[in-house]
């Protein structure tokens, strides 16, 4: 699998990093969102570095989008929001931080107040994160 050494998702994919990880397979990670723009923000990503959707192989891409609709409906199953939004962004002009292609899925609830672009809030505490993920993972799980 290829990897960038100077990539924060690619370190987490090591496992040099932590994560609050939601749901694994061979091809795709994904976890809690640092600071999450609403509760149950979840990023979904292939484990092999590609910058944005525009570089990655066919094959990956179809992984995550698989990926991305099981954690939608997981999130749709564990907090019965209003609606999801999915979200991805690609060049800094499109408002991209991170270049290692990731989807974000992000709970709606009528008049939360988010605007539609993604806007970074604060760091969330590790242990809300954690407990967030594992209404989830039980998902996943049953
Ligand atoms: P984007 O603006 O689409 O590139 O989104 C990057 C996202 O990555 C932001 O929502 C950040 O909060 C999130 N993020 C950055 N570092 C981490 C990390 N170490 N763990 C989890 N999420 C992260
Ligand atoms: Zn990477």
């Amino acid at each position: 699998m290829n990897h960038d050494n100077d990539c924060i998702f690619c370190k987490i994919v090591k496992g040099e990093l932590p994560c609050v990880k939601v749901f694994e397979d061979s091809l795709t990670l994904a976890f809690m969102d640092i600071s999450p723009v609403a509760p149950g923000h979840v990023l979904i990503i292939p484990k092999g570095h590609y910058p944005d959707m525009l570089s990655v192989p066919t094959g990956q891409l179809k992984a995550v989008s698989r990926s991305v609709q099981a954690v939608a409906k997981a999130c749709g199953e564990a907090f019965a929001p209003d609606g999801i939004n999915v979200m991805q962004a690609n060049g800094a002009a499109a408002g991209q931080t991170v270049f290692h292609l990731h989807v974000h899925v992000i709970p709606r609830n009528r008049g939360d107040g988010l605007r539609l672009h993604i806007e970074s809030g604060p760091s969330a505490e590790a242990a809300h994160l954690e407990a967030i993920a594992a209404r989830l993972r039980t998902v996943f799980e049953s």
